[in-house]
């Protein structure tokens, strides 16, 4: 297969030019830039990408697949082809299933399900403790062994500092990733979106930006003190991004993601007691919107992930404070990018695909995340230019619950490959 004439952008190799890209046997083989022109075989597919981006697969590193145990709201075959209509090659998801993802049986169904869905690839982080209670680790070797990437509390946030610094021995010797996270719940107890004006003009229960940021700090120094990989997911608060800054400046193994509607949308989209503006961490202020933005741009932040958490709508549609915190956000994320960091002039084309491909994969060491000729053929192709508008009832997600219908959006993925076969568009 050739994909002709597009524009490749390739942050891993430095690349941003028009050219044509050979696939063959799964792997990407001839990267011709600068305009050149590769001559198809009569046995190859040429597909024209004129004025469209040609990048190496997205990849989100947070989602919530629901399998097993809550097949009503996603499994890993429509989660995996909802990425691939989002444009996403790659998706790690989360261990908080019911049974918990934490012995070496589950992960390896997991992986089977994901080969058999032929979509975008699924790869397993783990519970970082059995059943998710933290109070007895996980078997992370054999985990590892099993195929789990990394480890996880998402959802059941660790408390006791004591048992994650020895999941976080446990885990830098394996060398997994921790992916932590950070919320100080003593603080947060039955809370329902951002403490400030706007949760007091409502009369809902506020979460306390601290009560996050202080984890943060804890895991920073729990990182510094034991070595381990730590990595903050969806990171919400503007000193959030000061404490990581920091963490790296002191040569802290840290990473960070957050996601789009951390961005996008503030604490205001819960008035009208909107269930879909419901997340934890929740939406805050526009002074956090604004060091999102800085941190992607100097790469404190080093990746976008989505946070994908769908549910039944029914779920969402009772009063906000017994709502289920989370959003979908694979069909999403590309089109949040372009329209809000893109199309502003916050971020360039080639520094969105390098937070939403090449640094994912870099976070998680997953294979990806470039188009060197001999890698896996896992590419993204999307129109930049294309508007569409959001309608939840046309996900291929089973879950439905966005604050983004009915918007207007500018960028969407045409062409989805993974190793080598189109498992979306085309
Ligand atoms: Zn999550």
């Amino acid at each position: 297969m050739i994909l002709s004439g597009g524009r490749i952008i390739d942050p891993a190799n430095n690349l941003d030019t028009v050219g044509d890209l050979r696939v063959e046997d799964g792997v990407v083989r001839t990267v011709a830039a600068g305009g050149t022109r590769l001559e198809g075989r009569p046995d190859e597919r040429v597909i024209n990408c004129a004025g469209k981006v040609v990048c190496p697969g997205l990849i989100d590193i947070h989602v919530h697949l629901r399998e097993p145990g809550q097949e009503y709201k996603e499994t890993i075959e429509s989660g995996a082809r909802a990425a691939a209509a989002g444009g996403f090659t790659a998706v790690a998801c989360m261990p908080n299933t019911k049974p918990v993802i934490d012995n070496a049986s589950i992960v390896r169904d997991l992986r089977a399900k994901s080969d058999a869905a032929r979509a975008a690839r699924v790869y397993v982080i783990a519970a970082l403790s059995k059943g998710m209670v933290n109070q007895e680790l996980a078997e992370m070797a054999d985990l590892k062994d099993a195929g789990a990437v990394a480890v996880s509390d998402d959802a059941f946030q660790v408390q006791d500092a004591e048992f994650l610094r020895r999941a976080m021995e446990y885990a830098h010797m394996l060398r997994l990733p921790v992916l932590t996270h950070c919320e100080n719940t003593s603080l947060t107890d039955s809370g329902a979106m951002n403490e400030g004006y706007t949760a007091t003009v409502l009369g809902i229960k506020g979460l306390p930006r601290e009560a996050y940021e202080m984890d943060v700090a804890r895991n920073i120094l729990l990182s510094l003190m034991t070595g381990a990989h730590l990595h903050v997911l969806h990171v919400s608060t503007a000193r959030e991004v000061e404490l990581i800054r920091w963490g790296k400046a002191q040569g802290a193994n840290v990473t960070a993601e957050t996601g789009p509607h951390y961005w996008c949308l503030t604490d205001e989209a819960c008035r009208g007691y909107h269930a879909n503006a419901k997340m934890n961490p929740p939406l805050r202020t526009e002074t956090d919107l604004a060091a999102m933005v800085e941190g992607l741009k100097d790469g404190t932040l080093d990746c976008i992930a989505t946070d994908h958490a769908p549910h039944a709508a029914y779920e969402k549609q009772v009063e906000f404070v017994s709502a289920p915190f989370g959003i979908v956000g694979l069909e999403t994320s590309l089109a949040l990018g372009i329209t809000h960091l893109v199309q502003p002039g916050h971020l360039s084309l080639a520094a969105l695909v390098k937070a939403m491909s090449t640094e994912p994969a870099r976070v998680l060491r997953l294979p990806g995340g470039t188009l060197a000729e001999g890698s896996p053929a896992d590419i993204t192709v999307f129109d930049p230019e294309a508007q569409w508008v959001v309608e939840p009832e046309q996900f291929v997600s089973k879950g439905r619950n966005t604050p983004f219908a009915g918007q207007t959006l500018t960028g969407r993925a045409t062409l989805t490959v993974v190793g080598g076969e189109v498992v979306y568009g085309d």
